[in-house]
Parts: structure tokens; sequence; C-alpha cells
């Protein structure tokens, strides 16, 4: 056991935290929502929990941690779903909240520090200029922009913009190493690609540079249809309509929009799938007509409520939220992340939905991935057993989508980032002890680790840019 008191005495001067019960509180992410690292992770804790303000207490922190052999897992607002954030071998959680100024705003683009709330964020360059961010996770009320770059992966926005593993969607990322004297690295471009998802484990990211777009005031609507292949059929023409400007796209089958969405069941219709979208309020009028030559029904739109108080955002009932919102009603839910590959992908939705019925309920997120408009999915499952679960897993994949597997905390059983030896050997010059979020990369503890045992990866790897 490392010497805490001697730790806390050297880190003199930045906030720390060792009441166990607070130090364990931030030791947790949503990992529950899977009964699979639910059972894995319970237990989970760090030992010393420490808040710097700034980079030169990021340093400090580094080279203490360091020189007492000592694990440092970084966190921002620990809303990730697969234990990222979690010190598996205990040690220090580095809560990244404080550091969050906003350092300058110019045309397409923002630079902060790593620990601000991304809603704010959008808030502040939005009354700078009329500017956001051009994409953020459904928590963007909660989480932080630099646990989203390197925990998350896309999001409201993604429709029309892609995800973190496009070139160009991050412009800049200012780490520091976890070294005897640790080093402040820039990255930009393809080296991007080593940090961006890879849950902390080669460098603390002390500064970020996002590319900002034009902001608007964002319609939330909730369109109804008689089937789900009927929503997503809708949301498939909609999307790659290329006059009309959207930030979500939504398909959500019955009966879950009905029976979860609290706030919004005054204005739906049980039985009935739904699409979730935010549209431009110049677009809602080409919207509105497709919706009406696809028999789509308009159940609720923002701007025409008397008031929206109490009212969530609709990102708010989509991506991971609609887990939640499910969750909330009945822990017998879990749920996977598929992707059905395009052109195809509305005829892999049907197959796949029509072979599971009563155990999944569809739910979908369109999304520009390599140029072209296809859909993810994040299916709401009954869960019975962990082998089930993996059965389910094999009949997607032998289908034809892909799973990336939520029930995983490693990077690459997750299946979103590829490792490989530049990814490695980044790791070697940036943590050449492996203190940075130790367990989270199979590459790092496993010498033997065969790089191509892995199916298909969101985050490629890095060799092919080398
Ligand atoms: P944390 O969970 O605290 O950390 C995430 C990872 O980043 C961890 O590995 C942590 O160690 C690391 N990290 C944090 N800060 C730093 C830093 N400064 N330097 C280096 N590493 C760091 N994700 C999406 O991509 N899209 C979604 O739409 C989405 N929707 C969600 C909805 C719900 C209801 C929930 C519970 C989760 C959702 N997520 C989504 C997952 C998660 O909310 C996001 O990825 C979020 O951006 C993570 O930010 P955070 O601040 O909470 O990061």
């Amino acid at each position: 056991m490392a010497d805490y008191e001697t730790i806390k005495a050297e880190l003199d001067g930045i906030a720390v935290e060792d009441n166990p019960r607070l130090v364990q509180a931030k030791s947790r992410d949503f990992y529950w929502y899977s009964p699979v690292l639910k059972a894995q992770l319970d237990n989970v804790t760090g030992d010393l929990l420490v808040s710097p303000k700034n980079e030169a207490e990021v340093i400090k922190v580094l080279k203490t941690a360091f020189a007492h052999g000592v694990p440092v897992t970084p966190r921002g607002a620990g809303t990730g779903n697969y234990g990222q954030a979690m010190p598996l071998s205990g040690g220090i959680v580095l809560d990244m909240s404080k550091m969050d100024e906003v350092k300058e705003i110019a045309p397409g683009r923002v630079v902060c520090g790593p620990g601000i709330v991304i809603a704010k964020l959008d808030k502040i360059t939005k009354e700078h200029s009329g500017q956001e961010l051009r994409f953020h996770p459904s928590t963007a009320q909660t989480a932080t922009i630099g646990g989203f770059i390197a925990g998350g992966s896309g999001g409201v926005g993604s429709v029309h913009w892609g995800g973190l593993r496009d070139l160009g969607n991050i412009l800049r990322l200012r780490i520091v190493t976890m070294e005897a004297e640790p080093r402040v690295i820039e990255l930009s471009t393809w080296d991007l690609q080593k940090v961006s998802h890879a849950y902390g484990t080669n460098g603390i990211i002390t500064e970020v540079e996002m590319p900002l777009t034009t902001a608007h005031d964002w319609v939330d609507v909730i369109v109804g249809h008689e089937t789900f292949m009927d929503a997503v059929v809708f949301s498939d023409k909609l999307a790659r309509s290329n006059g009309i400007l959207l930030k979500e796209v939504a398909p959500i089958a019955a009966p879950i929009p009905f029976d979860f969405f609290t706030r919004h069941k005054p204005w739906l219709k049980e039985g009935e799938a739904v699409t979730v979208l935010m549209v431009a309020p110049h677009s809602m009028s080409a919207m509105l007509a497709l919706a009406e030559r696809m028999k789509g029904e308009v159940r609720f739109r923002s701007d025409e409520v008397e008031s929206m108080k109490g009212i969530p955002h609709v990102y708010e009932l989509a991506w991971n939220h609609t887990t939640l919102r499910a969750l909330k009603f009945d822990s017998s839910f879990t749920y996977l992340q598929t992707q059905y590959p395009g052109p195809n992908h509305v005829e892999l939705v049907r197959k796949t939905t029509e072979m599971f019925p009563g155990e999944i309920f569809g739910h979908l997120e369109f999304l520009r991935f390599d140029g072209q408009v296809q859909c993810s999915g994040l299916p709401l499952i009954r869960y019975t057993t962990e082998e089930r679960l993996d059965e389910i897993i094999l009949l997607h994949e032998e289908n034809g989508c892909r799973v990336f597997n939520p029930h995983r905390y490693t990077l690459e059983e997750g299946g979103m980032k590829q490792t490989d030896q530049v990814q490695l050997a980044f790791k070697k010059e940036t943590d050449p002890e492996g203190l940075l979020n130790p367990g989270k990369m199979i590459a790092w503890d496993n010498p033997d680790f065969d790089f191509n045992s892995g199916q298909n990866y969101l985050f490629p790897g890095l060799q092919a840019f080398a």
C-alpha cells in the first residue's frame, strides 16, 4: 500500500479528498447499465481523490504519483458507460472538473480546459458569437468535454458531422505524460487518434481545441408512426434529405416512448413508434412536408408548446438516455451498441428486428459514417443471462451487423478502439510504467496480444496512418 499521508503532504496546496465514501462515489460511472460490468466492478474504488485547478497542478500530481508508483485514473463527470473512469487498481482518481476555463473563442473554434461541462461550453460560445459544438453526447448537461473526447464517440449532431473518429472533429489536444518529469505534448491531425477514445491511458488532457459551427434554436420534434419500420424508413429518407438541416434523428420502437418518456407522455400515443428529431427552424416546413407524405403524425414540437418548463430536451430521450429511461422503470433491461453498415442498413435493421420479437426493442441513431448516412443501434434488450447476451451478439454479427460490446471495460473488447504497435509505442512513451488508468488496454498487459484478433473497430488502429 502506498504511503498516502506522504503523498498528501507532497500535494500540499492541491485539493485532495481521502474520505473513503467520497472517494468511492467519485470512483464510479454508469457501469451499472451493464449487468455484466455491475457484477465485475461493484467494489472498485480509488484511494485518493485529487482535483487539480490547472496544468501545473496536473504535472505536480503526476510527478508525485510516478515517484510513489501510484496509478492515476482521470475523471470528467463519470458518465461513461463501460467503467472507463473506474480505477481498477485503486490509486489516485484525478478529478478534472475544476479545469473548466474557456480560453479563446474564434470563428469556427474554441479553446478550453478539459473539465468544462459541454452544455455550459455551448452556452458560452452561443452567447459569444452564435456558435456551438458540432455534436455532443446526450449527457451534455453533465459530461465534460475532456471526458467526451477520451471516453465518448459521437452523439447529437453526428447525423450531420459524423463522430470523434473523423479527422477534423477535434482540432488540437494538449496532454501531460506520466513520467518522472512529466512532459506537455501538443497533438493535432492524425496524432489526435492516439488519445481520442483511449480512456486516458496515455496522457492527461489539459487543454482542448474543438471546431464550432453556427448555432441554431433547434426545434425538438417527435413524430409518431404505426410501426418501428415506418419510423426507420422515414428517418432514413429524412437523414438523407440534403436540404434539411437536422441535429438528431432517432427512431424508437413501441412500447418505449409511451411507457418510459414520462414528461412527453401527454403528447404520445400508446403502441406507437416514434422518431425523435432536432430540426433547424428554417427546415421545419420541409421536414413537415416529408413527414406528411410518409404518414408520420407530429405528436410534439417544442416551438408550439406553451412552456418547456419541466420538459427535457428531446436529445435526453435519445442515445443512451433511451436506455436510462427504460432502466428507471425496469432494471431487467440492458442494451447493445450495434451498427448497420450502409447502404443496406434499413434491410439489416428489418432483418434483425424480426429475429428477436419481445426480446429486443429497436432504437436507432442515424449518423454520417465515412461520408454516408447510415445507422447505429442502441437496442433495448430484456436481459436473461450472459450466455444469451453473447448469443444475441453473435447472431447480429452473423447477419452483418457490427457490435461494440458495452459489457466490456477494456478498449479492445468494447470494440471501439483498435490498439496496435503505434498505439502501444505511444503509451510506452507517455506512460512507461503503465500507471495511467491500468487494466483498460489488453495490449499493454498482454505482450502476446494479437492486434488482429478483434473484428472491426470504430476508431481504427494507427498503423494505417503511420
Ligand atoms: P468520464 O466518464 O468521467 O470519463 C470518460 C473517460 O475519459 C474515462 O476513461 C476517463 O478516465 C477519461 N478522461 C476524463 N477526463 C480526462 C482527461 N482530462 N484526460 C484524459 N482522460 C480523461 N457517449 C457518447 O459518446 N455519446 C452519447 O450520446 C452518450 N450518451 C450517453 C447517455 C447516458 C444517459 C449516459 C449515462 C452516457 C452516455 N454517453 C454517451 C457516455 C458518456 O456520457 C460520454 O461519453 C461523456 O462525454 C463522458 O464524459 P464524462 O465527463 O462523464 O467522462
